[in-house]
């Protein structure tokens, strides 16, 4: 019976898996360990209260004593989610994304060698890859070429997982995904922070010329591909998770406008994001032959029912748009 670490487990991804892996999975026990930073939440696990097989551990995945009482619970096996996750907040300071990113992977996976975890499953992102031009995917073979301080972050992670892999002989594996939506996803990226700035009548900040493009997957589908990376994939092996669903910035933007009834005036066009990454797109043939995963959810449903989420759960949006996010925003937009 798997005793799994889920780090970042109160985020968006970590809390939809943590739900997705006790419903599916009647033997498994989860310990969900979170430093419950701005983006980590107990509201995104509520229903999960007193749940027999879940237990929420509050620590920093960069203090050793926090993450080795945690794996003294038994735990068989690591899957690590905890990150600081917005390009954005790296641009300000990317010092907290150095610390957790980086060292906490180092202490995460220090701790997965002396508890002799089973397997442990690096959760990383395309944006390690780069920019894409006009054409082309990205692949498990493209080269890291990391832009913003978070995605070299999330780079220099992976390669740590590679190099205690090879040198140590973990069982490690690395997933690599698009951009996810869904709900409980932090109103800072991209559909939520328009979502509900459109459900509440206000601007939403559009960079550049909009014209940036991304390949959108339901967090489920996500989720799908890590469980199976984690039960299914072969040691040492990166495998790319994408929903097959590229659009560009503006175009996403003027679909969440239509859905939401909203007028084009709501939008307001802001200076560029630094260095901003033009293209991402996914190959995930990969995961799918050796795997057995496919995207499942299409993105006019997941993104209807993801607006409905967000209307329907206007008080957790209201308690995360208090006086910290107000301030982030205007120093990231200017005032609304
Ligand atoms: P999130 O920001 O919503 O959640 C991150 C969680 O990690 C939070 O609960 C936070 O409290 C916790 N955390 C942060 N620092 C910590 C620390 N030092 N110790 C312990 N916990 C800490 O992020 P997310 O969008 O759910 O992303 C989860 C993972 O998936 C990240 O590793 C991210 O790089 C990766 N990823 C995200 C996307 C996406 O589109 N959101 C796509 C691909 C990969």
């Amino acid at each position: 019976m798997p005793t799994v670490l889920i780090t970042g487990g109160a985020g968006f991804i970590g809390s939809n898996f943590v739900r997705h892996l006790l419903a599916t999975d009647p033997a498994v026990q989860i310990v969900n360990f979170d430093a419950l930073t701005y983006a980590g939440n107990l509201a995104n696990l509520r229903d999960l209260d007193g749940h027999p097989r879940h237990t929420f551990v509050r620590g920093d995945v960069t203090s050793r004593d926090d993450v080795r009482g945690a794996m003294q619970r038994g735990v068989t096996d690591v899957i690590h989610f905890a990150a600081e996750s917005h390009v954005d907040r790296s641009i300000q300071d990317s010092g907290p994304f150095v610390r957790t990113n980086v060292l906490g992977t180092q202490v995460l996976l220090d701790a997965a060698r002396e508890f002799r975890v089973n397997k442990y499953v690096q959760v990383s992102t395309d944006e390690v890859y780069g920019s894409l031009g006009a054409t082309g995917l990205f692949t498990e073979e493209t080269p890291l070429h990391p832009n913003s301080p978070y995605s070299a972050s999330k780079a220099g992670a992976d390669q740590l997982v590679q190099a205690y892999q090879h040198t140590f002989g973990l069982n490690a594996v690395i997933t690599r995904c698009s951009n996810n939506y869904g709900p409980y996803q932090f109103p800072e990226k991209l559909i939520p922070l328009f979502v509900t700035n459109l459900l509440a009548d206000q601007q939403v900040p559009v960079y550049g010329d909009g014209q940036q493009v991304r390949d959108w997957i339901h967090v489920l589908d996500h989720c799908r591909g890590v469980e199976a990376a984690w039960r299914r994939g072969t040691p040492g092996e990166v495998y790319n998770f994408g929903g097959r669903c590229e659009m560009a910035n503006l175009d996403l933007t003027l679909l969440l406008l239509k859905l939401l009834g909203k007028p084009e005036t709501l939008i307001k066009y802001v200076a560029d994001r630094l260095g901003h990454d033009r293209r991402y797109a996914i190959d995930c043939t990969k995961a799918e032959r050796e795997l057995g995963w496919v995207p499942q959810v299409k993105f006019d449903k997941g993104l209807a029912e993801t607006i409905d989420w967000y209307r329907a759960n206007a008080d957790w949006v209201a308690t995360i748009k208090n006086k910290d996010y107000l301030s982030y925003y205007e120093k990231q937009y200017g005032k609304r």
